[in-house]
């Protein structure tokens, strides 16, 4: 904690020390990280921070920040290698959720042979290797996604339209959708096998091997 400034008039309401940390910091945390950021030791505008991609900064999955390292955490800002060297320390600590975040620091400075170097030498069990790369924002993640496409494998989107290919019988209804029925403002599923869309006013499941996507 830095001195207080004496002589000075320092308003109630604007006295940075009082300012410093969030009063709403779980106590948890707030005790854990002892006043200083949890990953490069700085002591002012502590705030908590969920590590990705956990929502709630709770004393497991929360770890405590400093303003520089909450905006590179949060993606806000660039990342700057130099105040990151910090993770060479964070890169030790006892608490999971600092290794994990360290590591998905580490894992957005590619262009940093220090960095991969480090990320090797942390060591995650399973559990934690899952957290540590779902949390990951942006490549990674979509790659593992499977594209929708339909039977030319042009791919699908939410809102597209589409023809049947092949007349469908309708389950649980009466109808048969006909070959070259117009299938307007289709939705895509859970299952990338089929995409969800209204024939007749019923909203029905098509599998993407009977539509072709026309605009
Ligand atoms: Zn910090």
């Amino acid at each position: 904690m830095r001195p207080r400034v004496r002589g000075g008039m320092v308003r109630a309401d604007s006295d940075p020390l009082e300012a410093a940390v969030n009063p709403d910091l779980n106590p948890e945390l707030s005790n854990r990280a002892d006043g200083a950021c949890e990953l490069c030791g700085a002591a002012e505008q502590l705030d908590a921070f969920p590590v990705p991609p956990h929502a709630e900064a709770t004393a497991e999955h929360g770890v405590v920040l400093c303003a520089t390292c909450l905006g590179q955490a949060r993606g806000d800002a660039e990342l700057d290698a130099t105040h990151l060297f910090c993770l060479q320390g964070s890169a030790w600590s006892e608490v999971q959720a600092v290794q994990i975040l360290t590591w998905q620091l580490l894992h957005r400075l590619p262009g940093e042979a220090w960095a991969l170097e480090l990320r090797e030498q942390i060591w995650l069990d399973d559990a934690a290797r899952a957290w540590a790369e779902a949390g990951l924002k942006g490549a990674a993640a979509s790659e593992d996604q499977v594209a929708v496409v339909d039977s030319n494998g042009t791919p699908l989107a939410n809102g597209d339209s589409v023809s049947l290919i092949k007349s469908l019988d309708v389950k649980g209804t009466s109808f048969v959708a006909k070959r070259g029925t117009a299938v307007r403002n289709i939705r895509l599923t859970e299952d990338p096998t089929h995409v969800q869309g209204k024939v007749n006013g019923v909203t029905i499941y098509i599998k993407t091997e009977y539509v072709k996507k026309i605009g």
